[in-house]
């Protein structure tokens, strides 16, 4: 049974400027306006590799690191725990030793989003928030929704009206009110964000960001004991905003300080879209800055974030392991889906075939060297985007019911 311990949050700290700030509603430094991040008393923690050995397949089996206090506020639908393939055709195919894919794709609501939106939801409710909601390229907003219609929390999602349509449908369907703007993300953004000055809702990606981002940390724990508890040598991780590869990163960490796993040599390497790739291009062209874009092309919706909120952490991260940054064309996206799918059994939405391609030219440009172990993130489901991937699968060949109609298309006459 999970037995929490309410004094686990430590701080908010500033991650510009360092003040710390006691846990509670704010998200901003009054400092310096710096995003927060949770900080936990690690040394407290009594935990070891035996603890987890009759716990929950999901997310909250590492409690003792999610800043959610109150266990019976915990909204809890089966996010997490999903598998790491070993990934042997694919492997072969691109004339690699070892490929892990870890496939989110399998979350309650088909995305990695679930991870996050567990904790925010959760939080939320432990705030005392009546209502909750999201900015989301698409996929967070089917976790809210998921997540508050659990919980019994009205539900706002504000989303570029250009997104896909069955991610729409999937969120509605849980209840939500859809706010479809007609602009990108950023714009969406901007207005859920200025929607707080006259509502008081928990935005889960928002003012509950210090807090929403600690869950996708458990895909980091998840794949090192999945692993037999090591961290992997490479990870491959699609990027919007950036908040998913630094939270990996700052799991892996974690884990070292708790001796969960012995040593940390994870390089750590960031995957984007052509069409929408301000992180890549910073770290490309060397620089600490990144340069938001307005304007951008690309059918992986999911990744479509022109001014990423935690790009200039995320470059921080690739550079500090010692990793490195890729980005993939819409057709190498839709190479990467058909050869995950084809290889694997892995169906992904375009950000799962952002990574598969980046993968592959890691491999190509000698950047990770064949012998190397890979562990790549799969992040969304391929039902999300059935009209991109309608473009490359063949229309099935209708037929009468007769056997001779049959041996003539297995024939190929
Ligand atoms: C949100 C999302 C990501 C990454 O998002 P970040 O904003 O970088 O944290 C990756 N893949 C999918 C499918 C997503 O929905
Ligand atoms: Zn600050």
């Amino acid at each position: 049974m999970i037995t929490f311990n309410v004094e686990k949050i430590k701080s908010l700290k500033c991650r510009e400027c360092g003040r710390e700030y006691p846990p509670s509603k704010i998200y901003m430094c009054e400092n310096c306006f710096g995003p927060l991040e949770v900080t936990y008393d690690l040394d407290s923690i009594e935990i070891n590799k035996k603890s987890y050995e009759n716990r929950a397949k999901t997310v909250w089996r590492y409690h003792e690191l999610l800043p959610v206090n109150d266990e019976k506020k915990i909204v809890d639908i089966g996010a997490g725990f999903t598998i790491l393939h070993k990934c042997k055709r694919l492997a072969e195919s691109l004339g690699l030793k070892n490929v892990y894919v870890k496939d989110d794709t399998v979350n309650p609501t088909n995305s990695f989003k679930d991870r996050p939106a567990t904790v925010a939801v959760s939080k939320a409710l432990e705030f005392g928030f009546k209502a909750v909601g999201c900015a989301s390229t698409g996929n967070l907003a089917a976790s809210t929704a998921a997540h508050s219609a659990k919980a019994g929390l009205p539900c706002y999602v504000f989303i570029p009206a250009n997104i896909e349509v069955n991610k729409i449908l999937q969120a509605a369907s849980y209840g939500a009110k859809i706010i479809a703007v007609k602009g990108n993300y950023d714009e969406a953004n901007r207005l859920a964000t200025q929607a707080l000055d006259e509502y008081n809702w928990g935005l889960v990606n928002i003012n509950i960001r210090p807090y929403y981002v600690e869950g996708s940390k458990t895909l980091a724990f998840e794949t090192c004991e999945q692993l037999g508890w090591e961290a992997p040598e490479n990870v491959i991780i699609p990027m919007g905003s950036g908040a998913l590869l630094c939270a990996v990163w700052r799991g892996l960490r974690q884990f070292l300080h708790l001796d969960l796993i012995d040593e940390l040599k994870t390089r750590v390497f960031g995957a984007q879209p052509f069409g929408c790739s301000p992180i890549v291009h910073a770290f490309k062209s060397d620089s600490d800055d990144i340069t938001p874009i307005d304007e951008f092309d690309t059918i992986a919706k999911s990744l479509a974030i022109g001014d990423p909120g935690d790009g200039i952490y995320a470059l921080k991260v690739m550079k500090e392991s010692n990793g490195g940054a890729e980005c993939a064309t819409d057709k190498e996206i839709l190479d990467g889906i058909s050869l995950l799918a084809k290889k694997e059994g892995i169906f992904a939405e375009p950000a799962g075939g952002v990574t598969i391609a980046v993968l592959k030219k890691l491999i190509e440009s000698g950047e990770i060297s064949r012998d190397e172990e890979v562990v790549c993130y799969v992040t969304g489901s391929g039902f999300k985007s059935s009209e991109t991937i309608q473009q490359i699968v063949q229309k099935p060949v209708e037929i009468e019911p007769f056997i001779e109609d049959l041996k003539r298309i297995i024939n190929g006459v």
